[in-house]
């Protein structure tokens, strides 16, 4: 039975997936500015626009990853919030009301057909702690890696959890007074090889805003990314499409599928 999938990055970590009749949405971030800077890149679809949300997968609490204003009018509308510990207390301090679920490093969750992993996260921190999420609805499998810099936790989200239809990979390669906060292209690819996606779509990219010093312009990474994914011997396909193209991927129900492999986490 095929279900149809399709993916469309809005920007940066923020991507509408439809699986079935099912919409999540990642990252929410529609703002026009943030911290009195102005944000270059616009959002590929306006808020208004959306369609309706089931559900907010939120990696962490950073303003460019979690827009509050826009789960202030998504959670109005139904949509559940998935987050990281720390989650609800924020929403709570901008008077936000919102059926959220805080997720600790490999938790588990379960709801209306939607199954979630959390998975640790390595970004800037401080607390609340950064999460990766893992999940599958239909049995489309997908990991988002949020706002992630490259470290073991690919390894062991690729051991110890079901290998995925689609991995969304920031590749900006984000520089914060010399260290390195979110993977760049070649990052991506060393977190693809352990991970092992069927699909990749590459995310933050970067040159949304304007930092001091700067470290967030990066026109061209999707690019590099594909072109060293094409020459790194995996055989996962990467997504060429860009902020308001949606993407559809080719998905056979598992029950389908020539891999066998098992539904669920069982790890
Ligand atoms: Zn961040």
């Amino acid at each position: 039975m095929a279900v149809t999938v399709t993916v469309t990055w809005v920007r940066t970590s923020c991507v509408l997936l439809r699986i079935g009749a099912v919409h999540l949405l990642t990252d929410p971030w529609f703002a026009v500015g943030m911290r009195g800077l102005p944000v270059f890149r616009k959002p590929s679809i306006l808020l208004k626009n959306l369609p309706k949300i089931d559900y907010i997968l939120a990696s962490h609490l950073h303003p460019d990853h979690f827009d509050v204003d826009a789960v202030r009018e998504l959670t109005g509308r139904g949509a559940v919030v998935v987050g990281t510990v720390g989650t609800a207390a924020h929403l709570h301090r901008h008077s936000v009301l919102a059926e959220v679920v805080e997720l600790l490093p490999w938790q588990r969750w379960s709801h209306g057909g939607l199954n979630v992993v959390a998975t640790p996260a390595l970004h800037t921190g401080p607390k609340p702690d950064e999460i990766g999420i893992w999940f599958e609805m239909s049995g489309f499998r997908c990991y988002f890696a949020g706002d992630q810099r490259f470290g073991p936790v690919f390894a062991q989200v690729g051991a110890r959890l079901p290998r995925v239809d689609l991995a969304l990979l920031p590749i900006g390669g984000t520089l914060i007074f010399g260290h390195r906060t979110t993977m760049d292209p070649a990052d991506a690819v060393r977190a693809a090889l352990v991970l092992r996606p069927r699909y990749i779509l590459p995310i933050h990219e970067g040159g949304e805003w304007l930092p001091v010093p700067p470290a967030s312009w990066h026109p061209g990474r999707c690019r590099d990314f594909l072109a060293k994914l094409a020459t790194s011997g995996l055989d996962a396909v990467g997504l060429d499409a860009p902020p308001g193209i949606a993407a559809t991927i080719p998905f056979e129900h598992p029950d389908h599928r020539a891999d066998g492999e098992a539904r669920c986490p069982t790890g």
